[in-house]
């Protein structure tokens, strides 16, 4: 369950009133209503948080998971599957309130008799485009339909043979009898039920008929006992054809439609259709493809649900659609991963680094701290020898002045261990690339020896060659160049796609005890960054995807302006 305390938000503050007021006898019944036609994603996660939160904070409240499984040629089981997975994940647990509003269709279908039996309803039999003409405009009213005044009988009829699978897909529909001249063009006859022959994962051929999201939707609720139906603002425009089917559904105690925006992250594809393309054209490895903000993504990068929770009550709710900054989620994944993530040395680019005056033969098990926030996780030894890697980078032939790590003549601290002085290199003589480094180091300057605090301006990682374990390491880089929030046309999104947003990086070094580490496990690699051991890895080959690296752009620009 979320921890910490909670900010109030407008939605929290209505069903806090309501219960408060004895509104529903004092329920709160949310709900989390996916389609199973794709994997969660981040903004998923907002809409989770916020319905099985507001259940949570009334004693008693209960939050449903239905599946609105209504459109059966983009649906499947791997998706309810999946879903199901990541709302666990997440830390929620919907009990034995398990929904799918595919269950809900012989009743969906009696409720459309008894609406036509109202005069409420009617079968209509234009086709798609004249529906469309006689639709009207935002500044011009509709057309009613020839058809819109056939008799009850004559609605029933054809209604019931559309059922049995009597007429062709798109020869008929059933629509609502509201009003063609409403301003507001959900109320122009909305279409209930369409004619699809098409099969469902769930209800097979059973059904040639499919009713429309804005009918089953409310319906669903309304069965449900739903009190606060909370959705994103694009059905704002549909809550008056919400109203208007929960009051006719036939029960007394009607939920209430509640509209917040919804989560845009810069960098982020997050619609399903696009995600759906993504992983069908192989742009990525798969709907876990750590590059995408889906949760399995999130999730194999080394996101926690700790982390996503914490940064979906921090963004809130409102009624203001805004785009969220990828770093924001960035910095709370490292906020958690800082105080649970044990601290290791890797070395990512290797580059050798030989001690001269240390003995060949010696080896030294240095002590070094797991996490430094977190004393309860004690120290582990690190094998010191002769041969050492250190970063590529943490070297340079002819450093400018504010370089302070090795460098010819120069001295570093290593970690844990000793200062060591550059004394010379090796070059490949064809490249002109350095090989090696020569080195002496200075036994008094062990870390706990007489000279251990003696200042020298850098300290840098590095791992026992002989000792190291090889790895497969995969940095991430923002998988569009350009922000789709920002304009790109619609049908161009794939150009923005960043060809070098996935960088692997083979012959990298870690410390012997990364050996073995289970998939899943997280890790800051000292002053590289956080690391998630990859299901891809191998017995003797681990594959480290980088979470997040240790810069947090977020929180040095919320120094500089502490508005933001
Ligand atoms: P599509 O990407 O096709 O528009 P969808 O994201 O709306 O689909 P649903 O399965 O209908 O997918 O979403 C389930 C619930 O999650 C809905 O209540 C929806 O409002 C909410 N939701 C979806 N995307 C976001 C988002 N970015 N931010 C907040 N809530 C969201
Ligand atoms: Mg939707």
């Amino acid at each position: 369950m979320p921890e910490g305390t909670s900010a109030s938000n407008f939605i929290r503050e209505i069903v806090a009133a309501d219960r408060a007021a004895g509104k529903h006898g004092g329920r709160v019944v949310t709900r989390f209503p996916p389609e199973p036609n794709g994997y969660l994603h981040i903004g998923h996660a907002k809409s989770i948080c916020l319905n099985f939160g507001l259940a949570a904070e009334h004693s008693g409240g209960i939050c449903h998971l239905r599946f609105d499984d209504t459109n059966p040629t983009t649906e499947d089981r791997e998706y309810v599957q999946s879903i199901q997975e990541d709302v666990r994940w997440l830390g929620f647990d919907w009990g034995d309130r398990l929904f799918f509003a595919s269950d809900y269709f012989d009743r969906l279908y009696e409720f459309a008799e008894r609406l036509i039996k109202n005069g409420q309803a009617y079968v209509d039999s234009l086709s798609a485009d004249e529906m469309r003409q006689y639709r009207g405009t935002l500044t011009e009213p509709g057309k009613n339909s020839p058809y819109r005044d056939r008799s009850v009988d004559e609605n029933l009829d054809l209604f019931r043979r559309m059922r049995a699978g009597d007429f062709p897909d798109g020869s008929h529909v059933l629509r609502a009898k509201i009003d063609m001249a409403s301003p507001n063009l959900n109320l122009r006859d909305p279409v209930l039920y369409r004619i699809r022959h098409a099969s469902h994962y769930r209800t097979g051929r059973s059904w040639p008929i499919y009713p429309s999201y804005d009918y089953a939707h409310p319906f669903s609720d309304a069965i449900e006992g739903v009190t606060h139906s909370v959705c994103t603002l694009e059905f704002e425009d549909h809550r008056p054809l919400y109203d208007w089917v929960v009051e006719r559904g036939g029960t007394s105690d009607r939920p209430q439609q509640i509209e917040f925006a919804r989560l845009n992250l810069t960098h982020a594809v997050m619609s399903k259709r696009k995600l759906l393309e993504l992983v069908e054209d192989q742009h990525v490895a798969g709907w876990d493809d750590p590059r995408l903000p889906t949760l399995k993504g999130l999730r194999r990068r080394g996101y926690t649900p700790e982390a996503i929770r914490a940064f979906c009550e921090h963004i809130g709710v409102s009624k203001r659609e805004a785009v969220v900054e990828m770093q924001l989620l960035e910095h709370f994944i490292r906020e958690d991963l800082n105080k649970r993530a044990a601290r290791v040395m890797a070395v990512l680019r290797p580059l050798k680094v030989v001690i001269e005056n240390y003995p060949e033969q010696a080896l030294e098990e240095l002590e070094a701290v797991n996490n430094p926030e977190d004393p309860s996780a004690g120290t582990r030894s690190v094998p010191f020898s002769r041969t050492l890697y250190i970063e590529r980078d943490d070297y340079l032939e002819d450093p400018p002045k504010e370089f302070f790590r090795l460098a010819p003549g120069r001295e570093v601290r290593l970690r844990y261990a000793y200062i060591i002085k550059c004394i010379g290199m090796t070059k490949d003589p064809r490249s002109g690339e350095v090989t090696e480094v020569r080195c002496t180091y200075d036994p008094l300057t062990k870390s706990g020896g007489p000279e251990a605090k003696r200042k020298v301006k850098a300290t840098i990682h590095w791992v026992s060659a002989a000792h190291a374990v090889d790895a497969e390491v995969r940095l991430y880089h923002p998988l569009l160049n350009t922000d789709l929030t920002t304009g790109t046309p619609e049908e161009d999104w794939m150009t923005c796609l960043n060809p070098k947003s996935l960088e692997r990086l083979t012959g990298c070094r870690v410390e012997p005890s990364l050996k073995g580490a289970a998939p899943g496990s997280r890790f800051q690699f000292e002053r590289l960054g956080y690391f998630c051991v990859d299901p891809d890895s191998g017995p003797g080959l681990p594959v480290f995807n980088r979470t997040v690296s240790l810069k947090d752009a977020w929180a040095r620009a919320e120094k500089r302006q502490p508005s933001r």
